[in-house]
């Protein structure tokens, strides 16, 4: 199989610094299927092509599985087509290129180049309208064309095997792990066993434009070769990275509270000051309830777990999140790698998702689950109090959302929007009494509502938290 990448940006040859290859040469990497081979069919200022040809060995194919031989096994299209040993070639081959690293031109990584990358054959299932779907939201000019089954027999129709062309301008990194997820989803024959490492893979090399991909569920259910709860697990953390991502972006309009004056500095402030009023509600409850160990649900970045580290009585702390991400943001924020010993033992991030049963999550004094629910759609919503309040059950659990009733005195939210695009849900004051109740009824726990921020006569206070107590277990 051929993969071949060319620019015309200038000095064309700069892409024999981006691919660490040296135009002049012909490199050979011995892989565990075949031979890898690099070479630059052309190379000059205006116009440089790299070509990787991947020659796969079928019988070492059969032999790696061990099993009995059929003629299938040795007549297939595998050395031929693209498929996910064309992505573990580019990974081997160019990695660095993949992670956007170039030592000798660091410059160059962040350059758009005009690109262009052709694979020989690639068989898509799907057909053409799928190809397109793939390559065309990623602002791909794509040039398809397809083959005959066999141009002896015309009257056999058309095969599943095309020549596809993708042309923009765009950094190669982003181009190389565009083929690194998608050849495998347009073969959708993955070779090698799929484990929870390539659901991290997939995020990894899908940061930046998977989450928002309108193929987003087929390609990951493909790339995980449709096992179900590698997909499931996958799909929620795209959909929280999409959220984190937002929540980071700084765009007021997209910020968690709608600011008066969006965008301005009173308004951020504004918006600042009710998270930090929001923050040491929940930390004063906790303090109250003289719990020694506590989890934060949904940590995020990890502010109030940097609050809960200034305070002693604080000795054992979780902090846990869905997103992977967020976790090493809050890693970076709280310097862990820079605290004393002890210190630094008093804390654990974990990553996980609130939605399923966790051993890990029982046996602590209390819970805070801050700006965290509204974000659960509403099956998983009922999935999260199963996890927190029939599994883990925490002594006390501190949980805050908006109070949606406020929502009139921003002056920049159209009425009947929420404060935030991913939030799934804002209650009023009567729905979060009546869902905080049922809670409390329904697995022994006492319950005491509390207002956060500035009251407004009618419509309440910003944000709105419950505390639940939980009775003496029977
Ligand atoms: N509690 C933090 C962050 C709130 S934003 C704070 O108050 O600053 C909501 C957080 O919930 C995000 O970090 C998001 O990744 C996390 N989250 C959303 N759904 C989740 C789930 N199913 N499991 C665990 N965390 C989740």
């Amino acid at each position: 199989m051929l993969l071949t990448l060319t620019t015309t940006h200038q000095p064309a040859t700069d892409l024999g610094y981006l691919l660490h290859k040296n135009p002049a040469r012909v490199q050979s990497f011995l892989l565990a299927y075949g031979t890898a081979h690099i070479f630059y069919p052309e190379a000059s200022v205006r116009r440089c092509t790299a070509a990787l040809l991947l020659d796969i060995d079928p019988i070492q194919l059969v032999r790696r599985k061990g099993e009995a031989l059929s003629l299938e096994q040795y007549v297939n299209d595998r050395p031929y087509a693209a498929s996910s040993f064309l992505s573990v070639a580019l990974a081997q081959t160019m990695g660095t290129a993949l992670n956007g690293h170039c030592a000798q031109r660091p410059e160059l990584v962040n350059t758009p180049l005009p690109l262009e990358a052709t694979i020989s054959v690639v068989k898509c299932r799907g057909g053409e309208a799928f190809l397109r779907r793939l390559f065309e939201p990623l602002a791909y000019t794509v040039t398809i064309t397809p083959h005959v089954l066999d141009e002896e027999f015309p009257a056999w129709g058309m095969s599943h095997y095309y020549t596809i062309t993708l042309t923009q301008c765009c950094r190669l990194s982003e181009l190389l792990n565009h083929l690194y997820v998608l050849i495998p989803v347009l073969d959708d024959e993955k070779h090698y066993w799929i484990g929870d490492d390539e659901v991290e893979k997939l995020l990894r090399r899908g940061r930046g434009w998977l989450e928002t991909h309108p193929e987003r569920d087929h390609i990951t259910s493909r790339y995980l070769k449709h096992q179900r709860s590698l997909v499931r697990e996958a799909i929620a953390r795209l959909v929280t990275e999409e959220e984190s991502e937002s929540e980071e972006s700084g765009d007021p309009e997209s910020d968690d509270e709608v600011p008066t004056a969006a965008g301005t500095e009173a308004a951020q402030e504004q918006h600042q000051s009710l998270h930090t009023l929001r923050l040491h509600t929940v930390l004063s409850l906790l303090r109250e309830s003289n719990a020694r160990s506590v989890l934060d649900l949904g940590c995020g970045e990890g502010k109030l777990l940097k609050l809960l580290l200034q305070e002693k009585q604080f000795e054992r702390i979780v902090g846990m999140d869905v997103s992977y991400r967020t976790l090493e943001i809050a890693q970076r924020r709280l310097r862990l790698e820079r605290l004393p010993s002890k210190q630094r033992e008093r804390v654990t991030l974990i990553h996980g998702a609130l939605t399923y049963r966790d051993k890990r999550l029982q046996g602590f004094d209390a819970a805070a689950a801050t700006e965290v629910i509204e974000h659960l759609d509403p099956p998983r919503l009922s999935a999260f109090e199963r996890v927190i309040f029939e599994c883990a059950r925490p002594g006390m659990v501190v949980v805050t959302t908006p109070n949606a009733e406020y929502n009139v005195n921003y002056a920049t939210l159209p009425e009947g929007r929420l404060r935030h695009a991913d939030h799934r849900f804002e209650w009023s004051r009567a729905e979060f009494q009546t869902w905080g109740q049922r809670i409390a009824r329904q697995y022994g726990y006492s319950v005491r509502f509390f207002p956060i921020g500035a009251q407004d006569e009618t419509h309440g206070s910003p944000s709105q938290a419950v505390m639940f107590s939980k009775e003496q277990d029977a």
